[in-house]
């Protein structure tokens, strides 16, 4: 099974629907270490981005990713804007030109999204941050596809692995962003952008 044009956006027409189901919940986490505007941040800038997509709906893949990216870096205040638009940015280059996607190729995506956030936010695993839901989901996602499931199957790992590493950044003290000004009472709360990572990928499977 392949990703065409039509799934990537019916991916981010879900995605924005999520988070504007879930931006108080958002929102709350990032009230706990933060500045309690990261579903805020999120609904704002896919709401931008819904509002923007049909002037690409015929466009190639990458060139839907890269608007994605250049609409969040421009609507999205915070640290989460330009990461995300980043992500966004790095994908679309990764997959420029492309009209459908192998399993293979959505590895090549999220590879450039995360390597993309990494040098944008100097993030690695175990600091509290997004890195530690998108990491461990790109090694799921790419294990799936080397052993042959199927582009669904391939997906539910990933998210499994997402929400794994979100669960996990619950007794981390945070050493980057904003919730590393808390130091130590930073532990005990989950990281709100390791939870907007995981609800995305969960998007892609329409909630499965
Ligand atoms: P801000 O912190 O500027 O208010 P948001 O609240 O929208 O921005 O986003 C906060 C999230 O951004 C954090 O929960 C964390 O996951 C992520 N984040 C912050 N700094 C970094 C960083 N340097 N690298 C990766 N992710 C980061
Ligand atoms: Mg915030």
């Amino acid at each position: 099974m392949a990703a065409d044009r039509v799934c990537i956006l019916a991916w981010l027409r879900r995605s924005a629907e999520v988070l504007h189901e879930q931006r108080d919940y958002l929102t709350t986490l990032d009230a706990a270490i933060g500045d309690a505007d990261h579903g805020i941040n999120m609904d704002r800038g896919f709401t931008a981005v819904m509002d923007k997509l049909p002037s690409v709906a015929e466009a190639d893949i990458g060139t839907i990713l890269k608007t994605v990216g250049t609409t969040l870096v421009s609507t999205v205040g915070g640290a989460s804007g330009p990461l995300y638009g980043t992500a966004f940015l790095r994908a679309g280059t990764a997959l420029a030109g492309r009209q459908e996607l192998q399993p293979a190729d959505i590895v090549t995506g999220l590879e450039a999204a995360l390597e993309g956030i990494k040098a944008r936010g100097h993030a690695q695993v175990g600091e509290k941050t997004m890195v530690d839901a998108l990491s461990p989901a790109v090694e799921a996602l790419k294990v799936a596809v080397a052993s042959g499931e199927s582009l669904e199957e391939a997906l539910y790992a990933a998210g499994a692995a997402a929400e794994a590493g979100m669960q996990a950044t619950i007794p981390l003290v945070a050493t980057k962003g904003r919730a590393s000004y808390l130091g130590e009472r930073s532990a005990d709360h989950q990281d709100p952008g390791a939870t907007s990572v995981t609800l995305l990928l969960r998007a892609a499977l329409n909630g499965k």
